[in-house]
């Protein structure tokens, strides 16, 4: 067994989230959907997790969303984190449906967060990723 590299985000990219990488990189978020179904979501799968029909669609997402959740970490389980404490990960659901982990940006301490609130897609540069975190619509 090999213990796995956590000096940074863990990120394998393959032929099924390609495009999920390659839109953030061109400033888009995109989601898949099914066609058979109309279920929507992240992260990307080669089938739908309702129906289990193949050949999953992509679509651009509006970036707008609202805050479902979140946690502010005090510790870092990895080095790559240790100089981010503290730092809140949310879970933001997306105005067409999908959920999804992120985070929100100039609120490390969850300070001004609450459970609904408007929340915008900021695409960030990080860890040489363009990762998609999200700012309060009222920031
Ligand atoms: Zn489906």
């Amino acid at each position: 067994m090999s213990i796995p590299d956590v000096t940074r985000p863990d990120i394998t990219r393959n032929a099924t989230n390609a495009p999920y990488w390659s839109a953030l990189s061109q400033g888009r978020l995109d989601f898949q959907h099914c066609r058979a179904c109309g279920h929507q979501w992240l992260p990307a799968r080669e089938n739908c997790p309702n129906c289990l029909a193949a050949d999953p669609q992509w679509q651009p997402a509006s970036g707008r969303g609202k805050l479902v959740s979140w946690v502010v970490y005090h510790k870092a389980y990895a080095p790559h984190l240790e100089d981010r404490v503290p730092y809140n990960v949310a879970i933001v659901e997306l105005a067409e449906g999908p959920r999804m982990i992120s985070n929100i940006i100039g609120h490390p301490e969850g300070q001004g967060l609450y459970i609904g609130a408007d929340v915008e897609l900021a695409i960030a540069r990080d860890f040489g990723l363009d990762l998609p975190r999200f700012r309060l619509q009222s920031d």
